[in-house]
């Protein structure tokens, strides 16, 4: 017997057919002895829903009613969810977040959590109940309610579990897990049983969005152990642990993650100065502006190139920006391209392992693919390519490394 925290995201709760299955679903925990408490998402679409409609009473709705606002949708699937579980005879009930005191800061639209009582909940499953929790919402110190930020609902799944002390967080969304990559890209990408909270974070930023980053965060700091699987279709999903997993064969790389819309940046000619790097980087990220891969190479002329990545839909105010300090400098020029992207592979193993990155730059050069920058870190090594070349290049990256899965052939479509 286990005490299982389980999160249901929009689409799992999206009908009230789907309502349905999920209570099945709990209910059948409970039928095996399991205590569960269940956090869940407002249904699909109903959280856009609800800020197109505040959108259109006022430009820049105020934080404080939009919370209020917000916050009812999640409030809908509690309530409905509970109904389900009564049906089947599986005693529960519904709270809000500020009912079972989700303790935040005051930040409106994407507070904190600061605390959480526990003893209203362990009470509840004291009495049998299955606990019903809305996720992405809590109460601040005046009683205000706030909401967690977009995809919250996670990271009220990821605290719960910590604050309760849970054997298990179990987040159901509607893929399988995570993968080696993503399936629309490489067919036999393949379902990972397990992936460590490191990796899982680099997958997470740099583009394989399953999991709320902040959640996964969260999860790592309180060791809380994390699932992610499927409402829809059975497996075990995959286990996001402390411990990297020694069954893998080749456990050197757990996948190749990638990033679309970037941008690249080139200030060249500049005076190879002490803060000079500091100069031209400085008042972009001052507007705001993620600066992501930065590359900084001295010329044996005395000037130095500054190369740096941004999102592309920030590129154009960046680029503005670094056209000021140009001209503040006098003999600097400033290149934008557009037309990049970046492609990571991502692994734990890479510590004990040796030879990784020659061996991701020669399934590159086999391809004819030209690299533009390099960057590494502990676990990753991250390149910048022309964005034609970013399918090939994750699918050479994926073989390579011998990431797909051998039964890819054999599964029916
Ligand atoms: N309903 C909220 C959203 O759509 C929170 C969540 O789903 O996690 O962002
Ligand atoms: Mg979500």
């Amino acid at each position: 017997m286990a005490l299982i925290v389980q999160k249901y995201g929009g689409t799992s709760v999206g009908t009230a057919e789907r309502i349905k299955a999920v209570a099945d679903k709990v209910a059948g925990f409970r039928n095996n002895g399991d205590d569960v408490v269940v956090v869940v998402s407002a249904m699909s679409g109903e959280t856009n829903r609800l800020a197109e409609l505040a959108h259109s009473i006022m430009e820049r709705p105020i934080p404080r009613e939009m919370d209020v606002l917000l916050s009812t949708g999640e409030q809908v699937t509690i309530a409905l969810l509970s109904m389900a579980l009564e049906k089947r005879g599986c005693s529960a009930r519904s709270f809000t977040g500020g009912q079972v005191r989700i303790l935040t800061d005051g930040t409106h639209t994407k507070a904190r959590i600061r605390d959480i009582d526990s003893a209203r909940i362990h009470a509840q499953i004291e009495l049998g109940n299955v606990v019903v929790v809305a996720g992405f919402q809590g109460v601040d110190d005046n009683s205000n309610i706030t909401t967690l930020g977009r995809g919250g609902s996670d990271t009220t799944a990821v605290a719960l579990a910590a604050a309760l002390e849970a054997d298990e967080c179990q987040i159901y969304t509607d893929v399988k897990g995570v993968y080696t990559t993503d399936p629309r890209v490489v067919k036999d990408a393949k379902l990972l049983n397990s992936v460590t909270f490191e990796e899982m974070l680099e997958l997470a930023s740099l583009g394989a969005k399953v999991l709320q980053i902040r959640a996964v965060e969260f999860a790592g700091k309180y060791k809380v152990p994390l699932r992610v699987l499927s409402s829809f279709e059975e497996g075990d999903g995959t286990l996001i642990s402390l411990e990297e997993d020694t069954k893998m064969e080749d456990p050197a790389i757990a996948g190749v993650a990638f990033q679309r819309d970037e941008a690249k940046l080139t200030v060249s000619g500049v005076p190879d100065l002490p803060g000079i790097a500091y100069k031209v980087i400085g008042p972009v990220s001052e507007s705001g502006i993620e600066v992501d891969v930065i590359v900084q190479n001295a010329a044996a002329d005395g000037t130095n190139d500054i190369t740096f990545t941004v999102k592309r839909g920030e590129s154009d105010k960046a680029k503005e920006i670094l056209d000021e300090v140009a001209d503040s400098l006098g003999t600097a020029e400033v290149i934008l391209d557009k037309k990049i992207c970046k492609v990571s592979i991502v692994g734990v193993g890479m510590r004990s392992h040796a030879g990784i990155a020659s061996r991701m730059f020669k399934a590159l050069a086999d391809e004819g693919i030209n690299i533009q920058l390099i960057t590494t870190s502990e676990i990753k090594i991250s390149i910048v390519i022309e964005e034609k070349y970013l399918e090939l290049a994750v699918r050479a990256l994926h073989s390579a490394f011998d990431l797909g899965d051998p039964d890819y052939e054999k599964k029916p479509e």
